[in-house]
């Protein structure tokens, strides 16, 4: 656990209360981002037992989200007014309403559980080789940012191992959807700036498989090295604080903003989006879907369906409509 140990002296805190965000977590205990500093914090002993939480409304999260209760009184993202107690301590006084969320589904169940509170965007990272690239964990993972009205933005790396026309034509196919999609390497720097511009001032997550170089690009975003560490407080002794979950790292300049670790990430699932909300999940066939001569056309085999029939121009991309299928299917 990493605290900064100068105290905190900003305008905002003379009665000692402060607002921060929660970027990471341990067993009863919650490190709180300050402009000031990193503060470790409990939570109040009533906060604690509220642990059904109001749900944010509308959109479509809030239709992914309804009926399902969440596990955690407080996730990583969370911004939070906290009162300091001490030296880099304090207790967490009050959870701000929680606006955009990535969840999983909680070990118990029914429940789901927060890996990111208020995330902007997600990005997702392949490789253009070693190993090849994924591109329907790429859709499914676009799916999920859809549903929960998040931006997502796509970074190929490792393009110092050269981009094969196949990959170059599915990289068009994704930017003529609209989502920005860069190409990094960090063999040779290419690209480094173009994601260093699309984290600034938001909240991100890197998402993605192993291998395809999420710690090597992390490592090159300027976090500071103190927060790579992990280790015993001596300002609290309270041992050892064991990080669970995900842990958000703040970007370094004047833009700010947070990247979340991927630890928890990879294992993000589709399951959580009904069938019926599918369709929109997948920008490009929204136009469409009006356009069908049933209302609940599910655009699987109905005859009429503008979404076939856009795939069958060519309007709409083959590869992206087959995922859309597999999903629908279930
Ligand atoms: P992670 O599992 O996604 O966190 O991937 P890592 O950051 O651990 O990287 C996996 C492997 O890919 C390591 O051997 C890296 O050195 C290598 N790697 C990462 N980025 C690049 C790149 O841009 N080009 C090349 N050629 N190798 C890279
Ligand atoms: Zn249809």
């Amino acid at each position: 656990m990493v605290l900064t140990s100068d105290v905190v002296e900003t305008d905002d805190d003379r009665d000692g209360r402060l607002t921060g965000m929660v970027v990471a977590m341990s067993r009863g205990f919650y490190e709180v981002q300050t402009d000031g500093g990193r503060i470790l914090c409990s939570l109040r002993g009533k906060l604690r037992k509220e642990l059904v939480r109001a749900e944010s409304k509308g959109g479509r999260r809030g239709v992914v989200a309804a009926k399902m209760l969440r596990s955690d009184p407080v996730a990583p993202g969370d911004r939070v007014d906290i009162r300091v107690t001490g030296a880099s301590e304090g207790v967490i006084e009050r959870i701000l309403p929680r606006e955009r969320d990535l969840t999983r589904e909680a070990p118990e169940p029914g429940r789901l559980q927060t890996l990111v509170a208020g995330i902007d965007q997600i990005i997702p990272i392949f490789a253009v080789r070693d190993p090849e690239p994924h591109l329907r964990m790429l859709d499914r993972f676009l799916v999920l940012a859809e549903a929960g009205e998040i931006d997502a933005a796509i970074c190929f790396n490792k393009v110092d191992l050269g981009v094969s026309p196949g990959l170059a034509r599915r990289i068009d196919v994704y930017r003529r959807i609209g989502y920005p999609v860069i190409l990094t390497s960090t063999a040779t720097g290419e690209g480094l700036d173009d994601l260093r511009r699309l984290l600034a001032g938001k909240t991100s997550a890197f998402v993605g498989p192993s291998g395809v170089g999420k710690s090597s690009l992390l490592n090159l975003m300027e976090i500071g090295p103190e927060q790579h560490v992990s280790h015993v407080s001596g300002s609290t002794g309270k041992g050892r604080h064991t990080t669970v979950g995900t842990r958000l790292f703040r970007l370094p300049g004047d833009g700010g903003g947070f990247l979340a670790d991927t630890a928890g990430l990879r294992s993000l699932a589709t399951s959580t989006v009904p069938p019926d909300l599918l369709p929109s999940c997948f920008r490009e066939l929204r136009s469409f879907i009006e356009g069908c001569e049933l209302g609940d056309c599910t655009h699987l085999h109905e005859p009429g369906c503008a979404v076939r029939e856009a795939v069958k121009r060519g309007e709409i991309d083959q590869d992206r409509y087959e995922c859309y299928r597999r999903l629908r299917r279930g």
